[in-house]
C-alpha cells in the first residue's frame, strides 16, 4: 500500500497530466455529454428539471476532495495550463507572473458575480445564457459563438501572461465549486514541523495562493503544483 502511495506521489503531475488529457479527449469527442454543472444549473431554471447524475457526483467529490474538477478534468483548466507552463518555458521563467495582491484579492470575486449574473440572464432571457458565451463552447462545438470564440482568444492570451486568469478570476463554474468546497473533507494542509518557509510553493500556486500565509480550500484548484515542488514533504492533503 505505501509503495503504492509513493508513487502515486512520486507521478502525481505525470498523472494528473494523463487524467487531463483523457478529459480533454472527451470533451472533444463526446461533447453532447457534457459535464457542465452550470449547465444543468441553467436547464433547471429553464426546464425545471436536473440531469441528476453528472451534477450529483461532480458535487459529491468537490464536498469530499475540493475542485478537483477544475484541476484533473475541466478541459478549459487543461488548455490554461499548457499555456502558462508554455510561458515559463519561453520566458525562462523560475517561479509564476503574479497579479499586485491587492487587486488579486478583489479579483478573486469577479467569477461569484459572473455566476450570479448567467444564472440570472438565464432566468430572465429564457435562454442558455452563459453556454452562448462559454469559451469551452468554442472548443466542444456545443454552443460555439463569435462571442465565445473571442472569448477564448481572450483568456487564451490573458492566461498566456497571467495563469489561469479565467480560472481565478471568471469561471462561474469555478465559483460554483467553490462553494462546495470551502470546508471539504479532505483538505491541503502545510504542515509546520516540516515546511522551512522556503515559499517555493506559494511561488509555484498557478491561482496566486500563498501557502505560507493559509490555504482557502475553495480557492484551490487541487493541481498539487505545490505539493510536487515541495522539497521538505511539508504538504498533506488529508482529513
Ligand atoms: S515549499 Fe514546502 S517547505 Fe517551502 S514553504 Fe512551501 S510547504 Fe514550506
Ligand atoms: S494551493 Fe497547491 S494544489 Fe491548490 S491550486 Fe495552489 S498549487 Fe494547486
Amino acid at each position: 500500500m505505501l509503495k503504492i502511495y509513493n508513487f502515486l506521489e512520486n507521478h502525481l503531475q505525470s498523472i494528473r497530466k494523463l487524467i487531463q488529457s483523457l478529459f480533454f479527449v472527451y470533451f472533444l469527442f463526446f461533447s453532447g455529454l457534457c459535464l457542465c454543472v452550470l449547465g444543468v444549473l441553467e436547464r433547471f431554471i429553464l426546464m425545471r428539471n436536473f440531469y441528476l447524475t453528472s451534477t450529483l457526483v461532480v458535487l459529491l467529490i468537490t464536498l469530499i476532495l475540493g475542485r478537483v474538477f477544475c484541476g484533473w478534468v475541466c478541459p478549459l483548466g487543461f488548455i490554461f495550463d499548457i499555456i502558462y507552463k508554455l510561458r515559463m518555458k519561453v520566458s525562462h521563467l523560475k517561479f509564476l507572473p503574479t497579479v499586485p495582491e491587492k487587486i488579486h484579492s478583489k479579483m478573486i470575486y469577479l467569477k461569484y458575480g459572473v455566476l450570479i449574473l448567467f444564472l440570472y440572464l438565464t432566468y430572465k432571457l429564457s435562454t442558455y445564457a452563459f453556454c452562448k458565451v462559454c469559451p469551452l463552447g468554442t472548443l466542444t462545438n456545443l454552443y460555439g459563438t463569435v462571442v465565445s470564440i473571442m472569448l477564448l482568444l481572450f483568456f487564451l492570451i490573458m492566461g498566456f501572461f497571467y495563469p489561469l486568469f479565467f480560472c481565478r478570476y471568471f469561471c462561474p463554474i469555478g465559483a460554483l465549486l467553490g462553494i462546495f468546497s470551502i470546508k471539504p473533507l479532505f483538505k491541503l494542509k502545510i504542515k509546520s514541523e516540516k515546511c522551512v518557509n522556503c515559499k517555493l510553493c506559494d511561488r509555484r500556486c498557478p491561482v496566486q495562493i500563498e501557502l505560507t500565509k493559509g490555504i482557502p480550500q475553495h480557492e484551490c484548484i487541487r493541481c498539487f503544483e505545490c505539493k510536487s515542488v515541495c522539497k521538505k514533504d511539508a504538504l498533506k492533503y488529508e482529513i
